[in-house]
């Protein structure tokens, strides 16, 4: 078990708190604040225990000097004021000496929000390359480090693996909470285990397919890689989207999981991939040479609900369908709506998956919705983040 926040005094001590404020945002606006909100627990509890808190935080891509503009925390800062019903002192800078005179110059209980980590990545990717120097120079502004950024967990960047290696450092409540409820998914599931695998590319998800094949007792395919796996038996399956280096890999492990690995019946298919494609319902064994498949199929909801109704946990990462257009939304609301009448541990991964569950309106039908894409795949690869391996167990 990693050392978390609880584990530390905190009063009058200067906490570094890496969160994950990579917020989507529209002509300098944020457009949903939802990961400000999740950071709150942790935040919160570090005002309360009378601590000095800064936070660092990335936001978006910073490769030129041009990004900075749009890149900016200052909305941040004045979202996150406005949630804690506190002032929060934001520093438009990373490093230097109004930053260091800011934090000499904090109380107890106050808030400071240091400017987007990435501003370091246009003078030699600094923060993304994980560089020592600016680790340790961040590491020194402070006494103690909490990592609550989950979405960037599997990455190694100065402003988690580089403070860490520095100073003691714990968990947030986020963090902790991600790592319990994917352990408990993963390690000792309750079972039936399913896992829902859908999503564009069979490329991205190997690792995934490798390491739960032999964890879950059922893998539901949809979405695009569905495709790639029913050619892979020889289905024809038109023009979607199908992987053909991937095919192998496909039907070897088709053939080794037969009885674990459920592939759709049924498909929604269009001519074109747009919005307002016409959508044609058939089985898999009637697709047209032109047509693309893009959404799973009535029957096939019903069939993968034959395994989800007597699930005790399900992994969902990637949306059976093209969930953003309207016409192909029907297979992963109708697995939403199965979902959220069973009795199973429901675990969302992020990215598209947590998008595609949100808005649809299942989010409060869930367990657990992830909030790193990248961070949750790594864990359904079996692999460790490193950000969180730099954190001492206790
Ligand atoms: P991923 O990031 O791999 O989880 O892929 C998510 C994307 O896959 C979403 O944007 C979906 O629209 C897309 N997707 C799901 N099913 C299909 C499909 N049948 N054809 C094309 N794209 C799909």
């Amino acid at each position: 078990m990693k050392r978390t926040i609880e584990n530390f005094n905190l009063e009058d001590k200067k906490v570094l708190i890496r969160v994950d404020f990579n917020v989507p945002m529209k002509d300098g606006k944020i457009t949903d604040d939802n990961r400000i909100k999740e950071s709150l627990k942790t935040i919160e509890y570090a005002i309360e225990k009378k601590a000095k808190v800064i936070l660092l935080s990335h936001l978006g891509r910073v490769k030129e000097e041009k990004d900075k503009e749009n890149n900016s925390l200052k909305p941040v800062a004045v979202r996150l004021s406005k949630l804690l019903q506190k002032d929060v002192v934001f520093i438009p800078e990373t490093r230097g000496k109004s930053l260091e005179t800011a934090i000499q110059n904090m109380q107890k209980g106050d808030v400071l929000l240091i400017e987007n980590t990435r501003f370091e990545d246009i003078d030699g990717k600094k923060e993304s390359g994980n560089d020592s120097g600016l680790g340790m120079y961040w590491a020194s502004l402070g006494d103690i480090f909490i990592n609550d950024a989950f979405g960037t967990a599997h990455r190694m960047h100065a402003s988690n693996v580089g403070i860490a290696s520095h100073i003691p450092s714990g968990i947030g409540f986020l963090v902790e909470k991600e790592l319990n409820e994917f352990e408990k998914a993963l390690k000792k599931p309750e079972r039936p285990l399913t896992v829902i695998l859908g999503g564009s590319k069979v490329s991205d998800k190997i690792g995934v397919i490798e390491n739960l094949v032999n964890i879950a007792d059922y893998i539901l395919v949809g979405g695009a890689m569905a495709y790639t796996f029913l050619k892979a038996g020889g289905i024809e399956v038109g023009a979607s989207l199908v992987e053909e280096e991937k095919i192998d890999f496909c039907k070897t492990i088709f053939e080794k999981y037969k009885d674990k690995i459920i592939l759709p019946i049924d498909s929604v298919n269009a001519t074109e991939i747009k919005e307002e494609a016409k959508p044609v319902h058939k089985t898999i064994y009637q697709m047209d040479p032109t047509e693309i498949g893009l959404d799973i199929g009535p029957y096939t909801v019903d069939l993968f609900a034959e395994y989800l109704e007597k699930s005790k946990t399900i992994i969902w990462n990637g949306p059976v369908g093209m969930f953003e257009y309207p016409a192909f939304t029907s297979g992963t609301k109708g697995l939403c709506e199965v979902i959220s009448h069973t009795d199973a541990l429901r675990i969302v991964g992020g990215g598209d998956t947590a998008s595609a569950v949100i808005s649809l309106g299942y989010k409060s039908e869930m367990d657990h919705i992830s909030t790193g894409g990248g961070a949750s795949l790594y864990l359904l690869e079996g692999k460790n983040l490193p950000g969180i391996d730099m954190i001492e167990d206790v």
